[in-house]
């Protein structure tokens, strides 16, 4: 390996994966904070990053960035780049998309159970004496239901599939991107429909997809007038997919249900932001993926990944593959089985 590499970490990384930068015989500069001001200076010197959820690496940032080689996301989306301003200074940025798929999928699952059985409202009623609230079915059943999902790539197919076989739920998918081979390998269990369709027809709708200009707002009124009244919704993607002023009218209108958020608009979401005071929402701190187990493997999977573009082999999960016509990155290597 080059001597000398210095990797930024704008937020503390797991025991493990810090240790595996130090074996390695790298420089860690631990940030202090993620402002602006903190996180400017320490730009000029860093050759990787390992970027968790808590800053935006802009184009401003960016600018300073004389030596950076790659930018390696600890987590699956990379909203928090800009993503023009990386490609275009031929800077690699890379995912761990796909380490967390089953975390995601057992909270997503979770909501879904919470929301179905109410589990809130039945805990806080029973503490308050009200055991006769047992007789008043609040509980519905999954078995049987339609899901529908708003993307079907890694997590929203792992969801289908387990709803699918545990509850005998049907599945219903929007996901125009999905290539043909796919869809056809699963068409005696999904119904692939446009997105109306969906929402007409799910009795929960799962969203899962990317935040990109194309989906922001993708769940909005037009959705939500559609559904069923006693639908679900469940959003452990990004806030920006699903139009929150647009929920909450549909939560408080009674054109919903409920409705399971792990992400928001804005995060974290402000105290007087109206979902926080509902009764038919059930919220969690976008800690679909940070399990005990799955933040280490997904830390470990992001230092991996730059000590692999350091060691000069082509690293997993690149999400702006044009990169690698740049002249800086010709010569690099696909890694064999036993170097992985
Ligand atoms: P993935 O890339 O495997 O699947 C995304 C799917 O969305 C693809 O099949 C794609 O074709 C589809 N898609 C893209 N644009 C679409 C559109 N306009 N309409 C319908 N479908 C569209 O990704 P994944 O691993 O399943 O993760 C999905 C998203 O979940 C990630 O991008 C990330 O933002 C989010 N996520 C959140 C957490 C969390 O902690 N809450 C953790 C992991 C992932």
């Amino acid at each position: 390996m080059d001597p000398i590499r210095n990797v930024l970490l704008p937020q503390p990384i797991e025991e493990e994966a810090l240790r595996l930068l130090h074996k390695n015989g790298l420089n860690v500069m631990q940030a202090q904070g993620t402002d602006v001001s903190t996180i400017l200076p320490l730009m000029k010197q860093a050759h990787a990053i390992v970027l968790r959820t808590g800053l935006k690496v802009t184009d401003e940032l960016l600018c300073e960035a004389d030596q950076l080689l790659t930018i390696s996301r600890t987590g699956a989306g990379v909203d928090n780049v800009d993503l023009k301003s990386a490609t275009e200074r031929g800077i690699l940025v890379t995912s761990s998309i796909g380490v967390n798929t089953a975390s995601v999928v057992e909270h997503c699952f979770s909501l879904m159970l919470s929301l179905f059985k109410q589990l809130p409202f039945l805990d806080a009623e029973l503490r308050k004496g009200n055991f006769g609230i047992r007789y008043k079915n609040i509980p519905r059943d999954l078995h049987g239901k339609y899901l529908g999902l708003i993307g079907f790539g890694r997590i929203g197919s792992m969801l289908a599939r387990m709803c699918n076989s545990c509850f005998s739920m049907q599945i219903i998918a929007y996901d125009p991107f999905l290539q043909e081979s796919v869809r056809e390998k699963n068409s005696n269990w999904v119904t692939f429909a446009d997105l109306p369709t969906v929402c007409e027809k799910a009795d929960v709708i799962s969203v899962h997809v990317p935040l990109t200009e194309s989906t922001r707002n993708l769940l909005n009124m037009q959705c939500f007038e559609k559904m069923k009244s006693d639908a679900f919704v469940v959003n452990a993607s990004r806030g920006g997919v699903v139009n929150e002023d647009d929920l909450v009218e549909a939560l408080e209108k009674g054109m919903i249900k409920g409705a399971g958020l792990d992400v928001f608009q804005n995060e974290p979401p402000s105290r007087d932001n109206p979902l926080l005071k509902m009764h038919n929402v059930i919220l969690t701190p976008h800690s679909a993926a940070l399990t005990r187990e799955c933040v280490v493997e997904m830390a470990v999977s992001a230092v991996d990944r730059v000590l692999d573009v350091f060691n000069h082999f082509i690293p997993d999960n690149i999400v702006n593959p044009e990169v690698l016509e740049q002249e800086q990155w010709k010569g690099m290597s696909k890694k064999t089985k036993t170097e992985t």
